[in-house]
């Protein structure tokens, strides 16, 4: 790509053809319900998140809820949310470190978020930019597929991405790129099979171009 910042602005234009007004898609009233929901997204649906949480935060949904709830407990209400131990331990860890070290509230920066346990970098920056309503590019598989298959980087590594997608993007875009790219690689740019004959960005396309030419 010659000039990525340009050639970024006409993709997100492009996807903004498919995808109107894409929003997180997971359920949630508060910043803590939303740390919960993310923590348990990780391989797991957002449907099948929003399915176990209707549940769960009927019962508990505070930082005290959780850092005094019983691990078996939580194991049984998120397993089928998939790898239930790790997650069950984190969630544990953020509520007891947000009581701690936060005084029962979600920290509102990327830089607070990440320092609290069981808390990474796409983790922080979704709750950041969903919660607290700024600006972030959080790296999920979808947006680490598109990113590659676009052409726009050629790595597996979602802190690269992040950090080429931030330099191309106008920070004013970063979070309305990150739910676009989200939904792109949800429903059209599937992982198996993308639809590209649905798209609207096939002009941009490293993938796209290489099937065109495999055709010819
Ligand atoms: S052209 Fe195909 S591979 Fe490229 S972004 Fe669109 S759906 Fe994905």
């Amino acid at each position: 790509m010659s000039d990525k910042s340009e050639v970024a602005g006409q993709i997100l234009d492009g996807l903004r053809l498919m995808h109107s007004d894409p929003v997180c898609e997971l359920n949630f009233k508060t910043p803590f319900e939303l740390l919960v929901a993310v923590i348990l997204s990780a391989q797991c649906t957002d449907k099948r998140v929003n399915e176990v949480t209707a549940t769960l935060f009927r019962k508990y949904n505070t930082p005290e809820d959780f850092a005094g709830i019983d691990v078996h407990e939580l194991e049984r209400l998120i397993y089928s949310c998939g790898f239930y131990k790790n997650k069950a331990a984190n969630i544990i860890k953020a509520a007891t470190d947000i009581l701690v070290r936060f005084g029962g509230k979600v920290p509102s920066t990327v830089e607070e978020l990440v320092t609290l346990a069981g808390v990474g970098r796409k983790t922080a920056n979704v709750v950041y930019a969903v919660a607290f309503g700024g600006q972030a590019m959080a790296v999920d598989t979808h947006v680490l597929r598109l990113a590659n298959r676009i052409g726009f980087v050629r790595t597996d590594k979602p802190e690269v991405v992040e950090k080429a997608l931030t330099a191309a993007i106008p920070e004013s875009r970063w979070t309305e790129a990150h739910h676009l790219l989200i939904h792109h690689g949800r429903y059209v740019c599937k992982a198996r099979n993308p639809e590209c004959d649905k798209c609207t960005i096939c002009a941009y396309c490293d993938y796209y171009a290489s099937l065109c030419g495999k055709q010819e």
